[in-house]
């Protein structure tokens, strides 16, 4: 007897969380989700800042449908020249500053954070990092090595490093670190998974300066902040400094998987000898992801979906007043609202979804709950879902 999706999810699926949420998706379109009994639900999250442009666009599946019909895979990344991939990557420089002008396709975004931790190693020949606490660079290894909560990491240990964590825009702090040891800084300049805090303009600048300085290179994890969702194409644009390499993830696949390391051409060209094969990855830059990713890009700039980005934000800061709401932060659209602790985070999820209203909580910031929908997310669809916060926290106030 074959089992219903949810049983199936619970007996045969690998869980992660002892109480996983597991709403039934059938379908999603837009800016909405639908479960498999045909209810909808407003999606503030966006699958963690990567449906920018929303679901089911139709030029992103015209892409994928286009990309199927000519070939999936065909050989691992680099070796041949997949149309799909040189366009993707043209298209990506085109849109970046001078010095980020050649981009290596990843699997995912963890894989990006490596590859871009081991460039860093051997453009360098130093093995310390520097990473901020609360951040979030992925799961595996190497990113994991840049994860300061020992809760998640101990297990684990030993990871990379040493690794040194500063706290976000403490800058007097930058000056305790062994620089001429250290070959890379990763930084998110809106670390997500903290709750959404921006990082000010002139501890990243002084970073630059001691990155210059000291030859360490600066990466700027921009996999939840790329595509438009701070209100520039990119974060960085925002900070006036450009880092020596960009990670992406997440929105540059346009929902299908992918990550990507851009840095300049000779810095690159370390992957390409001695030895050869510098980081080499079966399905990196799959051609599928890569049409995908190039479409949604083409939807985002065609339809100027940054532009739109501070008003929006601008409106959910405006309605959602109430005094159970403690404060609201972030950049642009990756933004969250903090209550008085996660008791009350996980009392009033629930209740939002059952009103059509789906967002969850952060890793590092469990008091507060995520507004990071679709950037094409309307005026009205906004109103709609603050109304639905209100009369869920109003409820909770009764
Ligand atoms: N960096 C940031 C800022 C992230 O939010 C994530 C994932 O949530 C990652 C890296 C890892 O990306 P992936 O899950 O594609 O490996």
């Amino acid at each position: 007897m074959q089992h219903s999706p949810k049983s199936a999810f619970f007996q045969y699926l690998a869980q992660t969380s002892p109480s996983p949420m597991a709403l039934e998706i059938d379908s999603a379109e837009g800016n909405y989700l639908t479960d498999r009994s045909g209810k909808r639900y407003l999606d503030l999250i966006a699958g963690i800042s990567v449906c920018n442009i929303g679901h089911q666009h139709p030029a992103v599946i015209a892409a994928i449908e286009k990309q199927i019909h000519r070939h999936l895979h065909v050989m691992v990344y680099g070796e041949v020249v997949q149309n799909s991939q040189s366009a993707y990557g043209e298209m990506l420089v085109q849109y970046l500053p001078p010095s980020l002008n050649s981009v290596y396709f990843t699997n995912s975004g963890a894989e990006a954070i490596d590859a871009a931790m081991k460039l860093a190693k051997r453009a360098t020949g130093k093995f310390g990092f520097v990473a901020q606490e609360n951040s979030y660079h992925g799961s595996t290894q190497a990113p994991l090595s840049l994860m300061s909560d020992p809760y998640y990491t101990d297990p684990y240990k030993p990871l990379l490093g040493p690794v040194y964590f500063i706290k976000q825009n403490q800058t007097d702090q930058l000056d305790t670190i062994p620089w001429k040891n250290i070959a890379a800084i990763i930084i998110e300049l809106v670390q997500a998974e903290n709750g959404t805090t921006p990082a000010q303009i002139e501890y990243i600048q002084r970073i630059q300066e001691l990155c210059i300085l000291n030859h360490v290179l600066l990466v700027f994890d921009e996999i939840q902040t790329g595509f438009g969702r701070t209100g520039s194409l990119f974060a960085f644009e925002q900070y006036n400094v450009v880092p020596d390499i960009l990670v992406l993830g997440k929105a540059l696949g346009g929902g299908m998987p992918m990550g990507a390391i851009v840095a300049r051409k000779e810095l690159m060209q370390q992957f390409a000898s001695n030895p050869i094969l510098g980081h080499i990855t079966t399905f990196g830059g799959h051609p599928v992801s890569a049409a995908a990713g190039k479409a949604a890009m083409q939807v985002l700039i065609d339809a100027d979906l940054k532009k739109s980005v501070a008003s929006k934000a601008n409106l959910f800061r405006e309605l959602l007043v109430h005094p159970r709401i403690t404060s609201i932060q972030g950049m642009g659209l990756l933004m969250s609202v903090g209550l008085s602790s996660f008791d009350e985070v996980l009392q009033v999820i629930p209740k939002f979804i059952e009103k059509g209203v789906f967002t969850d909580w952060f890793l590092f910031a469990n008091n507060r709950f995520r507004i990071c929908p679709p950037l094409t997310i309307t005026e009205n669809e906004i109103r709609t879902c603050c109304q639905i916060i209100l009369s869920v926290l109003d409820e909770m106030s009764k």
